[in-house]
């Protein structure tokens, strides 16, 4: 694996609102040339649009046609032999992601914690089956507000059929009045104050709507210390944030694969299950004959119990998605050329760029309400649109800059480190501020 070196980029007090400054931090950039290795969608004047929507869909990295189209020819030239004889067997296929994914978030090298499968909502409802385990007094999920909609659909899913009230069993963490996002020690009062009836906490990270990065090493020592369970979404965290979840222990994350992860429409999600837990095969769990001991999964005729086999793969329930995993695995092979410490290193480069250009001019038409601490934001940054929010987000568009808006007024932006530029963002904050 090559990382690459990111010293040489100048430091935030040294920027400069010129477009010639933006073009010199594109010349030193040391991942400059992996922008061609992605497809990109052009304008109607053959440009290449400026794509600041990889926290909703990344773009397609130039292998995946390639690796789709290997499993579309050995499907026909093996059919059923491809199980075990394809280039890349499909029996195994899941096998060749578990420690790219586990370099991606933080886990154990070789500890079997990180599986690729089904996708997200799907994962979150199989570790509540697993890490919600409510008592008479311990039955509460604690979640940040807003929670993404399929996140809060799930948890409450899960009360309701162990017989609880979200009414009661649900509790969201809202920031405090005037502020936009939610402080450290705010969460850890809460917790210590209602800790002892909460079964399990979950965050979103980053949250989805303001981009904030929660700090999940404090928050999951503050459950630990009131002897919660806690898993997070990594939605908008893989392949953006460079989490450590297995030193940090966290019980359980789950993320999916299409927003850093480029993988492509309805890729297949992510799972990490702390190995002090995959090695428990007694967990309750939903089982499937995938995530059985694969030496016994063909041994049908016996009739026997599931055996779950040991680490995040004994989760599996279904033979995965082949076609869609080619796509997954042109996306990892890229995260493992690179390393996520490289692209987290320029992704704070470029957001903290973009981030500047945004608020020198002391508007009070727009706010950035993503903290500004480096590391409590990612590639997104939120920006509260006060004055003429939809026009704004038109005069983008028409621009060519591809972005999103959330109702009522916040754009959200995502300046990839991947294939995103810094000139880019220059452009971006021309028309935003203009
Ligand atoms: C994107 C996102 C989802 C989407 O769930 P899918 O099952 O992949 O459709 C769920 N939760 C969060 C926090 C997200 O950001």
């Amino acid at each position: 694996m090559t990382r690459t070196d990111t010293t040489a980029t100048p430091t935030t007090d040294s920027y400069q609102p010129t477009e010639a400054f933006a073009q010199q931090l594109d010349d030193r950039d040391p991942l400059a040339i992996y922008r061609e290795k992605f497809l990109c969608p052009r304008g109607s004047d053959g440009e290449r649009v400026v794509y600041f929507a990889g926290n909703s869909l990344g773009l397609q990295p130039e292998k995946a046609r390639e690796y789709v189209l290997q499993e579309i020819d050995d499907w026909r030239t093996l059919a059923v032999n491809a199980h075990l004889g394809g280039r890349t067997p499909w029996f195994s296929y899941h096998e060749i992601f578990s420690e790219s994914g586990a370099r991606l978030v933080g886990a154990k090298p070789g500890a079997g914690e990180v599986v690729f499968m089904n996708s997200l909502s799907v994962n979150i409802h199989l570790m509540l089956v697993t890490f919600y385990q409510p008592t008479q007094t311990r039955y509460k999920i604690m979640m940040e507000r807003p929670a993404f909609p399929s996140d809060l659909y799930a948890v409450t899913t899960h009360m309701r059929t162990r017989g609880i009230d979200p009414k009661d069993g649900l509790l969201q963490l809202a920031p405090r009045e005037g502020e936009h996002t939610l402080r450290i020690e705010d969460i850890e009062t809460a917790l210590d104050e209602q800790g002892d009836e909460i079964a399990l906490v979950m965050f979103g990270c980053p949250n989805f709507y303001t981009g904030q990065v929660f700090d999940i090493p404090r928050i999951t020592a503050a459950a630990k210390n009131k002897g919660c369970s806690v898993g997070f979404d990594l939605a908008h965290g893989a392949g953006n944030i460079a989490p450590q979840l297995h030193d940090w222990d966290v019980d359980f994350a789950v993320w999916c694969s299409y927003k850093y992860l480029n993988s492509g429409p309805g890729a297949v999600g992510g799972c990490f299950v702390h190995e002090r837990h995959g090695k428990n095969l007694d967990l309750p769990r939903y089982a499937g004959w995938w995530g059985d001991d694969p030496q016994g999964r063909f041994q049908m005729h016996l009739q026997r119990p599931f055996v779950a086999q040991s680490g995040a793969d004994g989760w599996q329930i279904s033979n995965p998605p082949i076609l869609a995993m080619a796509a997954l695995r042109a996306s990892l092979e890229m995260f493992d050329e690179v390393g996520i410490d490289a692209l987290r290193a320029k992704s704070k480069q470029l957001t903290g760029y973009l981030r500047f250009l945004i608020e020198r001019t002391g508007s009070d038409s727009y706010e950035i309400i993503t903290p500004a601490d480096p590391e409590a934001q990612g590639c997104q940054l939120s920006i509260l649109v006060h004055d003429k929010p939809q026009q704004r987000f038109q005069a983008l568009l028409d621009a060519g800059v591809i972005c999103d808006f959330r109702e009522p007024n916040v754009i959200r932006v995502a300046p990839t480190p991947f294939y995103n530029t810094f000139h880019e963002a220059w452009r971006f904050a021309q028309v935003l501020t203009g």
